[in-house]
C-alpha cells in the first residue's frame, strides 16, 4: 500500500511516490526524499513527461552539470517546491488562453519560463501564431514576456 501525502503541486491527498526517485546518499538523496514526502505519483509522472518535452526543447544536455542544474530549477518549480514568486510559474505545462500586445489570441500549452521569454507548444490550430519566434521541436514557440497582454488558464 503506498502511503498517501497532501501534495504541494496538485493540493490532494493522494499515493505519494514508492520508492525516492534519486539514490539515498548520492547527491541527489535529500531531494529524492523530499519529494517522497511532499509530491504525489501522479504529479511527479506529470512532470516525467513534461521533463522529456523540455530536455527536447531547451536541447538540455542533463550529463552535463548545467544541464543537470537547469533541469533540476525547473524540476523545483513545477512541482511547487521553491517558491519562484514568478507569477507566471503557476500556468507551467498547463493550457492557456493568451492574447498579445499585437492583438493575436491563441491557446496553447506553456511549457516554459526564463526571465525574458514565455515558451509554448500546442498551440491551437497546430501552427505557430504570428509574432512568437518558432523553436527547434515541432510547434513549439517563445515569445517575450512584455509582449504578453493577457494570459490565462484555458
Ligand atoms: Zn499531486
Amino acid at each position: 500500500m503506498a502511503t498517501e501525502i497532501q501534495c504541494v503541486k496538485c493540493g490532494l491527498t493522494r499515493a505519494a511516490l514508492a520508492k525516492p526517485p534519486f539514490r539515498a546518499g548520492s547527491k541527489l538523496g535529500p531531494l529524492g526524499a523530499e519529494l517522497v514526502e511532499k509530491v504525489c505519483a501522479s504529479c511527479y509522472n506529470d512532470w516525467i513527461a513534461m521533463s522529456v518535452k523540455l530536455v527536447n526543447e531547451m536541447r538540455l544536455d542533463t550529463t552535463d552539470p548545467r544541464g543537470q542544474e537547469l533541469w533540476l530549477k525547473q524540476m523545483k518549480l513545477f512541482l511547487n517546491l521553491e517558491q519562484s514568486g514568478d507569477p507566471w510559474a503557476r500556468f507551467l505545462n498547463q493550457r492557456v488562453a493568451l492574447e498579445t500586445l499585437a492583438g493575436v489570441q491563441t491557446h496553447a500549452t506553456m511549457i516554459g519560463i526564463s526571465e525574458t521569454e514565455l515558451r509554448f507548444a500546442e498551440f491551437a490550430g497546430g501552427a505557430v501564431p504570428s509574432g512568437f519566434r518558432a523553436l527547434e521541436t515541432q510547434g513549439a514557440a517563445s515569445i517575450a514576456r512584455d509582449a504578453i497582454k493577457t494570459l490565462e488558464s484555458a
